[in-house]
């Protein structure tokens, strides 16, 4: 396999070709030394697996009880769904926004994307729309912080603690194993692969 592309250091600009690397090496600028790429193993059936997994745990973590609180005899369960209509029904229409668009809305649409594109390479089922799609993968994975929500449910649960008496639903299982899949989905992602094989299948599909 040779690809004779070529390809733009994103700090520096600098202009090299594309060559074939294999996993364990490290391509660095030569200018500026920025790490251009380093090949994960087995990426493509990773992601495949991994994005499945997460496809999994979306409606529990998003429909289940995460933290239920206990004041007075009556317990009201949150979800991280309830979480947003709480935060929209109190004004808080902004940090609502951010929180539906940042833990639910572009998480979810970062692992159906990953899905979609993995299985396409898995299968070698070419596909017209895949460019558009890892391009929109890539620009929406920056958006997608589950990190930011579970802060939020630590912090508000230490600041309850003294007052009610917590209890933590499955919920809560399924989104800490949700973000723990998005964090290892985004340390496999080799999109340089991708991109190599989205070509590959590409010109097979002209012959
Ligand atoms: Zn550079």
């Amino acid at each position: 396999m040779k690809i004779s592309n070529y390809l733009a250091c994103p700090e520096c600009d600098l202009l090299l070709q594309q060559t074939v690397s294999v996993v364990g090496d490290k391509l660095h600028c030569p200018r500026c030394n920025y790490l251009l790429h380093r090949p994960r193993t087995q990426s493509v059936a990773r992601t495949f697996a991994l994005s499945l997994t997460g496809l999994f745990l979306l409606l529990p973590a998003n429909l289940l009880p995460t933290v239920g609180v206990k004041i007075l005899g009556n317990t009201h369960d949150g979800t991280l769904l309830s979480g947003v209509v709480t935060l929209f029904n109190e004004g808080m229409w902004a940090v609502s926004l951010i929180v539906f668009l940042s833990s639910i809305l572009f998480p979810m649409l970062s692992i159906i994307l990953s899905l979609l594109i993995s299985g396409h390479l898995y299968f070698n089922r070419g596909n017209r729309h895949l460019n558009q799609w890892l391009r929109t993968l890539q620009h929406i994975e920056e958006w997608a912080m589950l990190e930011v929500y579970l802060l939020g449910i630590i912090v508000a649960c230490v600041k309850l603690a003294s007052m009610a008496e917590l209890k933590f639903g499955f919920g809560l299982s399924a989104f800490v194993l949700l973000l723990l899949v998005t964090v290892t989905l985004a340390n496999n992602f080799d999109s340089m692969l991708f991109w190599q094989q989205i070509e590959i299948l590409k010109k097979n599909e002209k012959k």
